[in-house]
């Protein structure tokens, strides 16, 4: 296995339609009918679900991502578009993260040679290539996204972990702020650090806060939340480990509920999404349910109650 480096990425169009399938053979072709044959190594596309976290110096390829085939700068996390990491890595803070995609997915990035993931964090709750790592030079992505886009910001980290300095956390959102065109989804799960940084942070409209909540121990994350004076505030209950009842959603736009994914996945009983989407309908809160989980992300569908539920606020600037 050869792994395609930053340098051989550089210069390709990652717009328009996007790319849309790596082949294991090595050549890369988009639906727009460009194509192009990089100095990419036999990539395995089955062993290769999620995202590849390329930063060009040149040109930005930050993200792609391989999922059933396709390979985009864009994501296939049914509720976003795209994702930019200006910090990589993280460590372990509840239940929620103990199957951690992302602590996966950088321990296999990091034995491609991906430069994101070279800094080995602590083994009791980190991982190879998983130390929080900060990339100054990952902040000027979202500018050379000329097309409005909704991003995932840190799919890979938590820009609230303690190591990240809050003069770069300004720097996000600096950049968030500077590229209205853009709608930033930011979720944490160090809603204390959020709340306590919230007021000396700027909120452009274009960004959505959210935190994870998995059971009801970690509730006190919405209380966070709901002191944060962002435009829309949002729940990720992913994965649901447990029964979450009667939340309190005031202050609260939208919620993603789903079941965990990956070989040691947790079963998500069918009584927890249907009280939560019905506790949303209840109190007018947008809901949307991400899946069911298992073996694999697919595998369990994501209908509830014999349809799907894809609500989501409005975009500022789409
Ligand atoms: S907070 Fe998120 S990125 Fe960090 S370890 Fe937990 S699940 Fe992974």
């Amino acid at each position: 296995m050869v792994p395609a480096s930053p340098t051989e990425c550089l210069g390709l169009h990652h717009g328009g339609a996007g790319w849309t399938r790596l082949l294991a053979a090595g050549r890369l072709a988009s639906r727009g009918g460009v194509s192009a044959t990089p100095r990419i190594g036999p990539l395995h596309e089955t062993r290769l679900h999620g995202l590849l976290g390329w930063t060009g110096r040149r040109d930005t390829l930050e993200l792609l991502f391989v999922s059933g085939g396709a390979v985009g700068a864009r994501s296939d996390i049914e509720w976003t578009e795209a994702t930019w990491n200006p910090t990589t890595g993280c460590d372990r803070t509840s239940p929620g993260c103990d199957h951690c995609y992302a602590l996966t997915l950088a321990n296999r990035l990091k034995a491609m040679g991906v430069d994101k993931y070279q800094a080995d964090g602590n083994p009791r709750t980190s991982g190879p290539g998983f130390k929080l790592t900060i990339h100054e030079d990952s902040l000027g992505i979202p500018f050379g996204w000329k097309q409005p886009r909704l991003v995932f910001v840190n799919s890979m980290s938590d820009l609230f972990h303690r190591d990240v300095p809050v003069a770069f956390i300004r720097s996000v959102f600096e950049v968030m702020s500077a590229t209205p065109r853009h709608t930033y989804q930011v979720l944490t799960k160090r809603s204390r650090r959020l709340r306590q940084l919230a007021p000396s942070l700027d909120w452009p409209s274009n960004v959505w806060m959210g935190v994870s909540v998995e059971t009801t121990r970690y509730r006190f994350r919405i209380d966070d939340l709901r002191a944060v004076p962002a435009t829309v505030r949002f729940v990720s209950a992913e994965p649901l480990l447990g029964r979450l009842g009667d939340i309190d959603l005031t202050g609260i736009d939208w919620l993603i509920a789903g079941g965990e994914s990956g070989p040691r996945a947790r079963p998500m009983d069918i009584s927890w999404g249907r009280e939560l989407r019905d506790h949303c309908v209840e109190c007018d809160v947008r809901f949307f349910f991400k899946q069911w989980g298992g073996r694999t992300p697919k595998i369990g569908g994501r209908e509830l109650d014999g349809r799907t539920w894809d609500d989501m606020p409005d975009r500022t600037a789409v």
